[in-house]
Order: C-alpha cells, then sequence, then structure tokens
C-alpha cells in the first residue's frame, strides 16, 4: 500500500520544487511507500526550514516546528518515524528536557537524533543518552549526512526480526530451540539433514546458526569447517547447543570453527540472550562487510551476490527478476568543471535518490564509480523499466547548487529480465550491453532487453 506524500507547506523553493514531491502525482502514489514525517527543531528556525526541504527533495516527509507548543500538540497528533533535536531549542539544553519529556510519555520510544551547532561535552553527551539520543551530530548540518542517519535509525527501528538457522538430527531437541527463540521474536529454521545444510544458508540466508554436537551424518565442528570453506559464510556465528559436558571437548569444539558453546538441558533466558547479542553483532559487522562507504549501498561482490540468490529464488518460484545498470551521463565533465567533492556529491544524491524512490524490496548496489546495479524481485521487464524511466525523468530535474550555473545531470540504464538460459553473469552482462545501448542512444535514456 503506497500513498502520495503531502508538499511541504513551508516557502516553496523553485530549485526544489520541480522535483519536490506533488499531490496527486501518479508516480509517487507508485513508487513511495507510506511515509510518517520526521520532525527536526533547531534554534535556527530558518535553516530547519531549509534542511526540511532538501529533505523532502529525497522522499522524505519533514517537518520544522517552531516551539515546543507546537511540537508537543504535533506529536501526539502524527507520531513521526524519527526527530532531530537541537540540544539547545528554545534556549541552552532546553531541547535535551524537551525530548526527554517527551520520550517518557510514550510507549514506545521514537529513534531520536540530538545536535549541536557547538562541540558538545561529556555531560551533554551524557544526557543526550538518557534522554534516549540514538545519536549525536555536531557542527554544520549537512542534508545528504543527515538523510543516511535517518536512514539508519528508522530502518533499524523497523522490525527486521533476527533469523536463526538450527541443525540437529532431533527433531524434537530443534522444535524445542525454535519455540524458545521465537517467543523472543526471532524467525527460525530447522534441519534434521545436514548434508542439505549450504542450501539452506543460501536460500535463508540466517543471522546466526546452533549447531548440534553430535549427528549420524557428521559431527558439528566438521559442518562448522565445511560452513567456514564458503567466504560469505566465514562471519557468521555459530553456537554448538549439546549435552556434551566435558570442558576439553567443548574447548575442542568452540576452535573448530564455533563461537560459544551452550549445554543441554539450557535456561530459555540465556540461550535468548547469547543468540541474540552474537546475531546483532554479526548482523552490524556484515553490514559494513558488504556495503560501499560513499554511498551505504551494496558493494560490487555483494549485490552481484544478491542477484545470484534472487535469480535461484525466482526460478524456484516461478516469479519475474529484472535487474538493471545505471551509469551517470558525462561524469567526467561534472569532475572536470566543479571538482571531485561535487561527483561525489552527485554520486551519493543519486545513491538516496535510489533509495527513496525503490521499493524496499529491490537491491542497490554500486557497481563501480559512477555505476550503480539494482536487482528487482518480483518485478517483470515492463514493470522495472517504468519504475526506472520514472526515476531517470525525475533526477534529471534536480539542480545542484554550482557556479557559475546551478548543475543537472543525467543516467542512461540497461534492464533485462530473467530468462531460461540466463546465469547472473550473463545477465549482468546483458545488462551492460543493454545501457551501452542507452548510451550509444544518445544518453538520458533506459534500453531494455526483451527476453
Ligand atoms: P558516459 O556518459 O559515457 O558514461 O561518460 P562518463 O564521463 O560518465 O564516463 P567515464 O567512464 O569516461 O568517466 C567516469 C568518470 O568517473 C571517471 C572517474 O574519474 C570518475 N569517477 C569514478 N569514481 C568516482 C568517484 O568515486 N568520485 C568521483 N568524483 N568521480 C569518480
Ligand atoms: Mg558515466
Ligand atoms: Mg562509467
Amino acid at each position: 500500500m503506497s500513498q502520495a506524500v503531502e508538499p511541504s507547506p513551508q516557502c516553496p523553493d523553485p530549485h526544489l520544487s520541480r522535483s519536490g514531491l506533488r499531490k496527486d502525482d501518479p508516480l509517487d502514489q507508485v513508487l513511495l511507500p507510506l511515509r510518517k514525517p520526521v520532525y527536526i527543531l533547531l534554534q535556527d528556525h530558518g535553516r530547519a526550514q531549509r534542511l526540511a526541504q532538501q529533505l523532502e527533495f529525497f522522499g522524505l516527509v519533514v517537518q520544522a516546528l517552531p516551539s515546543a507548543a507546537a511540537f508537543l500538540a504535533s506529536i501526539s497528533e502524527y507520531p513521526p518515524s524519527a526527530i532531530i533535536m537541537d540540544v539547545d531549542f528554545t534556549g541552552i539544553g532546553q531541547g535535551l528536557l524537551l525530548a526527554d519529556q517527551v520520550q517518557r510519555g510514550l510507549a514506545q520510544c521514537i529513534p531520536l537524533l540530538f545536535f549541536s551547532h557547538h562541540e558538545a561535552d561529556t555531560p551533554t553527551r551524557l544526557a543526550a543518552v538518557r534522554a534516549g539520543g540514538q545519536d549525536f551530530l555536531t557542527g554544520s548540518l549537512e542534508a545528504s549526512s543527515l538523510l543516511e542517519k535517518v536512514e539508519r535509525l528508522t530502518n533499524a527501528a523497523q522490525h527486521d526480526p533476527l533469523r536463526v538457522l538450527i541443525i540437529d538430527d532431533s527433531r524434537t531437541q530443534a522444535l524445542h530451540t525454535e519455540r524458545v527463540l521465537v517467543s523472543a521474536g526471532m524467525v527460525t529454521r530447522s534441519l534434521t539433514d545436514p548434508i542439505r545444510t549450504m542450501a539452506e544458508l543460501a536460500d535463508f540466508q540466517p543471522d546466526l546458526i546452533i549447531l548440534d554436537l553430535y549427528m549420524p551424518a557428521c559431527t558439528g565442528p566438521e559442518l562448522a569447517k565445511v560452513i567456514r570453506h564458503s567466504d560469505r559464510y566465514v562471519s557468521v556465528p555459530i553456537i554448538y547447543l549439546s549435552a556434551e559436558d566435558d570442558l576439553d571437548k567443548q574447548l575442542d569444539a568452540m576452535s573448530e570453527g564455533g563461537d560459544d558453546f551452550l549445554t543441554k538441558p539450557f535456561r530459555s533466558r540465556h540461550l535468548i540472550t547469547t543468540v541474540r547479542n552474537r546475531a546483532a553483532r554479526a548482523r552490524h559487522l556484515k553490514a559494513r562487510m558488504v556495503r560501499d562507504s560513499l554511498t551505504g549501498l551494496y558493494n560490487h561482490t555483494h549485490i552481484l551476490q544478491l542477484l545470484e540468490d534472487c535469480s535461484f529464488r525466482a526460478r524456484r518460484e516461478q516469479q519475474p527478476l529484472s535487474f538493471a545498470m545505471l551509469d551517470i551521463d558525462h561524469f567526467k565533465k561534472i569532475n572536470d568543471r566543479h571538482g571531485h567533492p561535487m561527483g561525489d556529491r552527485v554520486i551519493k544524491s543519486l545513491a538516496l535518490f535510489l533509495k527513496q524512490r525503490l521499493r524496499k524490496t529491490d537491491f542497490i548496489g554500486r557497481y563501480g564509480g559512477e555505476e550503480f546495479a539494482i536487482v528487482m524481485p518480483n518485478t517483470a521487464l515492463e514493470a522495472a523499466h517504468k519504475v526506472l524511466d520514472d526515476i531517470r525523468r525525475r533526477f534529471a530535474e534536480i539542480l545542484y547548487p554550482a557556479q557559475p550555473r546551478d548543475l543537472q545531470c543525467t543516467f542512461s540504464a540497461g534492464v533485462v529480465q530473467l530468462d531460461d538460459g540466463l546465469d547472473a553473469l550473463t545477465m549482468a552482462s546483458a545488462a551492460d550491453e543493454a545501457l551501452y545501448r542507452a548510451k550509444h542512444a544518445g544518453r538520458n535514456c533506459v534500453v531494455r532487453v526483451e527476453p
């Protein structure tokens, strides 16, 4: 379900309104998921308004609020997805107090980001932590870094349960473990035949594995070694769960690819805490490994990996899958005329633009310097082409403030759909070929390859 987003009521800026979001715009109805507002409250209200506009242009709904009264009135009526609060909003340290007061009154905390115009001392930062602040920014607030933070906070707040794979030859034991973890909000799968482990890993992509020590087909440590053979699963935590109470044997198992050892019978709370901590940390580390540092998008290796995973799944479920490659047009000129930092800004802004305008189920990667790749599950060629073409049209409307005149830029794209004869790599090169044709057709267009 998606809905159109109301435009910001505050002072329209001619640069932004052209690409700003209009009500009754069919594109926004198609592309934008339902979004709660982000509230921004700064000592300098004019600045808050300017930031709100810049953020809106990336598809967020942002409201700059001028007073504590306006904030208190809005928060009960339209609960926000996140709050950006100046520690000195309406007076030195007053923002901290206001945020604290509001969070205390809520059943569930709202992601909260504090800002201080000056470098903040430790007591201020501590007060921010105690008021429920999840992040702290200082200095000049820049729209794109702010957007990244808000994205991260709101995604973290979204319910994305931890995934745990249980490998145990005893169905009863596996079911018991599953029940405990599911009761703590995790998603589980169990496997009684260890030989099927690798296929299950690829399909389920667990954050953590619970492994039995003794099974008929193989031992836990043997299986752990096999799992570690694959680069993809080197860092997935493995916890042994066994009745083995010989400490030496436990330590041996741990030294062979395991991360922890729990003995049966276990206490539910012990299992839940151990699994949750390890899985959450592993997920955090993995996010760093697979992402590009400039844009936060998936890196080259990982997007290809995702394309492969998705193509297996699409085949099995007989669903369409599309893949696109994008490349910014005449990007060298942007670097040459406006400098490398401006080039980086354009790359980042296209990344954010794609993130905001594609579905949450699509995967976006930075394929190379100014090249992007998009995996679109459950999407047929026609629909993929339409979405990309809409994004292309919108992106071309953005004006980047620059001298002597504002800068506009475009991209070209090639898109293909998964076909019987295609594997992931052939699909990628077909998309690349389509992109090449788009460049030759004069750029600023999307070329699709009919299956
Ligand atoms: P075309 O329309 O054919 O794609 O022309 P183009 O100029 O965009 O293509 P080309 O591949 O010749 O140039 C890409 C340039 O992108 C070259 C490289 O210096 C620059 N570039 C690559 N990575 C980055 C980056 O991370 N930041 C910046 N600012 N520039 C980059
Ligand atoms: Mg280019
Ligand atoms: Mg290029």
